[in-house]
């Protein structure tokens, strides 16, 4: 595995130029309307490590509706409050269905899969929404100080769009609260959802933020406990295994590592004790992935030796 990443920089300027014209093979998210006003020709890359040490080429410093990828932050913040309890209420198991359905929560009594498709963010918001006095500022401040940095904001006019085509979402949710397995009032809970995949953070800023996942749940910035070791493993267990939809599995038998995508566009993948890959560009395949994103993680993985599988 390659430590030093600083002689890295032209090969992910090559990496990114490779997959210009890809666009084509995706499409941008429209069923979230502001999503589609975003140049499908935005292509980023950055990668973080453990170490201190952060490249990145392209539009890595754009910023980009995290979407999806906000579910981890949702998560953590969850299992720091109510531990093990949580596991009660949604499993820890794949999906095989797409990221929004709705059909298998029927069968399975109003419990999700798994906190990575929507109905497990929907009871994760459930929790913050019922835990945090105020869920929304709190995930925005644990963000910043994650990302260290203060001007990481909402996009309001995504929180709108989201907030005017939430129906499946709305409808997940009311499910959910059928089986008796929603607390708070479900226009607060999808307000406080809406927000967090409205936050907008560029790849750097993403990588930077998850660095404690591949450090065992230690900020190795600061030196802060974020969760705890067995949460990150855990985490990371429920990245490899469902956090590219139902496209998990072909990621992890091709490219082998835990992983994270957002119909915004980005992905993310952690490395156990080297870093994080954070790719952003908005066409998506027909899971909801990146496509020029996964390919640009796939690359880089493959290029460095990075698999938790070897
Ligand atoms: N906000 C989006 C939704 O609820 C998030 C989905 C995603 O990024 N996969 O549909």
């Amino acid at each position: 595995m390659i430590k030093d990443i600083s002689n890295l920089q032209a090969k992910l300027q090559a990496l990114v130029l490779s997959q210009q014209g890809l666009h084509a093979q995706g499409q941008v998210a429209d069923y979230i309307p502001a999503l589609a006003e975003i140049c499908p020709k935005k292509i980023g890359v950055s990668i973080a490590t453990i170490d201190g040490n952060t490249i990145g080429a392209g539009d890595y410093k754009i910023p980009f509706s995290i979407q999806s990828i906000s579910k981890i932050f949702g998560l953590v913040m969850a299992m720091n409050r109510i531990g093990d309890d949580l596991w009660q209420r949604v499993n820890m198991e794949p999906s095989g269905q797409p990221f929004n359905s709705i059909i298998q929560l029927e069968w399975e009594k109003g419990i999700p899969r798994n906190p990575v498709i929507n109905a497990g963010a929907l009871l994760i918001a459930d929790v913050l929404t019922s835990r945090f006095s105020s869920s929304k500022l709190a995930f925005l401040s644990f963000m910043r100080t994650l990302a260290n940095d203060e001007t990481i904001y909402i996009d309001k006019h995504v929180y709108e769009s989201e907030l005017n085509h939430g129906n499946r979402n709305a409808a997940l949710a009311y499910l959910m609260k059928s089986f008796g397995n929603i607390e708070a009032e479900i226009p607060e809970l999808l307000s406080h959802y809406f927000t967090q995949c409205s936050v907008a953070m560029n790849c750097e800023q993403l990588a930077n933020s998850l660095l404690f996942l591949a450090n065992k749940g230690v900020d190795p910035k600061t030196k802060k406990v974020i969760c705890s070791a067995r949460d990150a493993h855990r985490i990371n267990a429920i990245l490899s295994t469902s956090g590219m939809y139902d496209q998990s599995g072909e990621f992890a038998f091709s490219v082998g590592l835990p992983a994270k995508s957002g119909v915004g566009g980005g992905v993310i993948a952690i490395v156990p004790n080297y870093g994080v890959i954070c790719s952003w560009s908005p066409p998506l395949n027909k899971f909801g992935n990146s496509v020029i994103g996964t390919n640009l993680v796939s690359n880089i993985a493959q290029e460095l030796g990075l698999s938790i599988y070897h």
